[in-house]
């Protein structure tokens, strides 16, 4: 009869070593939930082994409750113990009879001897072997017997007479491999879970990685409970960076990476991941109350923490972030690729604008970037196919005479006509095209100052440089070789180039800015006043020229402090200054008859196409 018992309470036992698999896969025996789950868990298996009982008497009932409460103290600690000798202690009590007080200590005794093994397993390494075991299990039933004799009557020494050595044969075999098998499945976890660390961490910031956040996301999607627009994902990128990290190595810009991951750490409330997804990419999945005010919150903390400079070593760096954002799920079908794709292009949005800056997913901005793919096909084709166009637009002295022109680069588009610059420079800048496009603009301009009628005159043409291409290894050499191929006078060509590119590396720029100057090349600051506008780079620079942007002529007449201060400073620094976007005649009127200010805009003639603008050129111009 016992070992039949026994079985059936082994088999309880088995099928919680089922559901024990189920509850580490979803981690919660680390969990203080996880642990009162097991506990009801353990005390509901005994109870059920108490249900169906050997009945020695009315009253006096055997099971295998004493291995039960034993494994449950052994594999869980006092917590689950605790629980599940209460559970099974309460049910027995409630059962009556004469032989609850010895059979609700014989669960408590098993299970403060499981406790007890619990914590002697801790001290050798979460591990006892078979002997140890079977002493465990030998020491419950010993202790089990002699509280039987504690039964009323007889019945205590009749039952261990019948059952004694059945149960001393057995029950501690049962403990010792029941123990085994649990502690077999808790050495797999954790293996399972070095696994996990290794596929699911990134090594360089110590944070989730990619994998991570796109099983969280998936999480997030599938179990939406109908609440929606409450999760929200954030793309974070550092502007910039691959120019630092390619200027100063690898191992500088590791460190900055894991600074940045350090910096965001303190932003995130609770039930928020932070992951690092490649390079200089980081996400932050809010995956509750993602209202929009706590989204603004969070990507202006974002902001705001990168205005204090990052120390890394002894050197101090000012980054700033574009951040792309979508809330989620936006259908019922919402998918983790989908979302990806919606913060990547907001965040493309972001940088597109500038940098510096958070951009939340419009429905519109996915036609926007398939449209942005398709033009930057056709754009590299255009090259090939010979559709660029070199337009040309005065620049005049202070009497009104042309001194040059400044050249923009047009697209003569087969089906869309005419596109302006605007429309696909800030496309090409992304990529290689934009060297391809400067360099063809460069050496057009080259061939234009060397051929009939400019050969002969004296007029001056300004090109624009993009970052991408003045950092391009040799494009120093590269510029002197088409100079001299083409047999310009260096004297002749500007180069515009904007203020950012002049912060950005300053004594890698200097070296090259200086032995292009020493050739005779000019050079401008385009757009000045947008940007950094710092006076300190100017005198450590070969500079000749600042252009002063659009934005501030168009506002002189109204308030001419800015145009006056910029000017002053040229003077002050012995700078030639062009005034970009002179539409009318009071913005003229501000600019005329100052010494080294020269004019350029609509008043005096849009950029035209190069053949139109030198045919018009007055005669005593050429
Ligand atoms: P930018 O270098 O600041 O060029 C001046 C822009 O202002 C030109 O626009 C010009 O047409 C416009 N502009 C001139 N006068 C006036 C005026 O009176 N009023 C107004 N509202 N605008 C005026 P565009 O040609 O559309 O060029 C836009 C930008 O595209 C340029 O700005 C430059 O950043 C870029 N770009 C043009 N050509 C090239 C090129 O060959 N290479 C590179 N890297 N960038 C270029
Ligand atoms: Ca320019
Ligand atoms: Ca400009």
């Amino acid at each position: 009869m016992d070992i039949i018992e026994l079985v059936h309470n082994t088999a309880l036992l088995i099928a919680l070593l089922a559901l024990y698999q189920v509850l580490i896969s979803r981690r919660l025996p680390h969990s203080r939930n996880g642990q009162l789950i097991f506990g009801l868990l353990f005390g509901l298996a005994a109870i059920i082994g108490m249900i169906d009982p050997v009945v020695h008497s009315p009253g006096i009932i055997f099971d295998g409750r004493s291995i039960i409460m034993a494994i449950a103290g052994y594999i869980g600690g006092p917590l689950v113990a605790g629980v599940s000798a209460v559970t099974a202690s309460l049910y027995r009590l409630w059962l009556g009879g004469g032989g609850a007080p010895v059979g609700t200590a014989v669960i408590l005794v098993s299970a403060a001897i499981g406790v007890l093994f619990f914590y002697i397993r801790k001290r050798q390494g979460n591990r006892l072997g078979p002997l140890s075991l079977f002493g465990f299990g030998l020491l419950v039933q010993l202790l089990m017997l002699a509280l039987y004799t504690q039964l009323p009557g007889e019945a205590g020494w009749q039952v261990i007479d019948a059952i004694g050595a059945n149960i001393l044969l057995f029950y501690p075999l049962a403990t010792m491999l029941i123990a085994l098998l649990f502690q077999d499945y808790e050495e797999q976890e954790r293996d399972k879970q070095m696994l996990h660390q290794l596929a699911y961490r990134d090594p360089v910031s110590g944070l989730p990685n990619r994998s991570a956040l796109l099983a969280e996301l998936k999480h997030c999607l599938d179990t939406d409970d109908g609440e929606q627009q409450q999760q929200a994902l954030c793309l974070l990128n550092i502007d910039r960076f691959k120019r630092l990290n390619d200027a100063r190595g690898h191992i500088i810009g590791d460190a900055l990476l894991h600074a940045v991951g350090q910096r965001l750490i303190p932003l995130l409330g609770s039930n928020t991941l932070l992951a690092r997804l490649s390079a200089d990419e980081f996400a932050c999945l809010l995956k509750s109350g993602a209202s929009e005010g706590r989204i603004r919150e969070l990507t202006t903390a974002i902001h705001d923490t990168f205005n204090r400079p990052l120390s890394v070593g002894a050197d101090e760096f000012d980054l700033t972030v574009s951040v792309g954002v979508t809330t989620l799920p936006l259908s019922e079908n919402d998918e983790p690729g989908e979302v990806m794709r919606r913060a990547d292009t907001a965040l493309h949005h972001a940088k597109r604008g500038g940098g510096n800056q958070s951009v939340h997913f419009a429905p519109g901005m996915a036609k926007h970037a398939e449209n942005q793919l398709q033009l930057e096909r056709e754009l590299r084709h255009a090259i090939e196919a010979d559709e660029l166009r070199l337009f040309l637009q005065s620049q005049l002295n202070g009497e009104g005479r042309i001194i040059g022109a400044e050249a923009l680069v047009r697209w003569q588009h087969p089906q869309r006509g005419l596109i302006p610059p605007g429309l696909f420079i800030p496309l090409a800048e992304e990529s290689d095209l934009i060297v391809i496009i400067d360099t063809w603009v460069f050496t057009e301009t080259c061939r234009l100052l060397t051929s009939s009628p400019l050969a002969h005159s004296e007029l001056r043409l300004s090109v624009n440089i993009s970052p991408r291409h003045f950092y391009q290894p040799g494009f120093s050499r590269w510029v002197r070789d088409t100079l001299a191929s083409y047999g310009v006078d260096p004297r002749r060509l500007t180069l515009e180039i904007t203020e950012g590119l002049l912060i950005e590396n300053l004594s890698e720029t200097a070296a090259k800015m200086q032995a292009l100057s020493a050739l005779g090349l000019r050079f401008s600051v385009d757009d000045f006043g947008t940007g950094y506008s710092s006076l300190a780079y100017l005198k450590q620079l070969p500079i000749h020229e600042l252009k002063i942007d659009k934005v501030f002529i168009q506002d002189a007449p109204n308030d001419p402090t800015l145009v006056e201060s910029i000017l002053a400073v040229a003077s002050h620094m012995q700078l030639d200054v062009v005034a970009e976007g002179v539409e009318t005649p009071a913005h003229a009127e501000l600019l005329r008859c100052r010494h080294r200010v020269y004019q350029q805009g609509y008043l005096y003639g849009k950029p035209v196409a190069a053949a139109e603008w030198l045919q018009n050129l007055p005669q005593g111009t050429r």
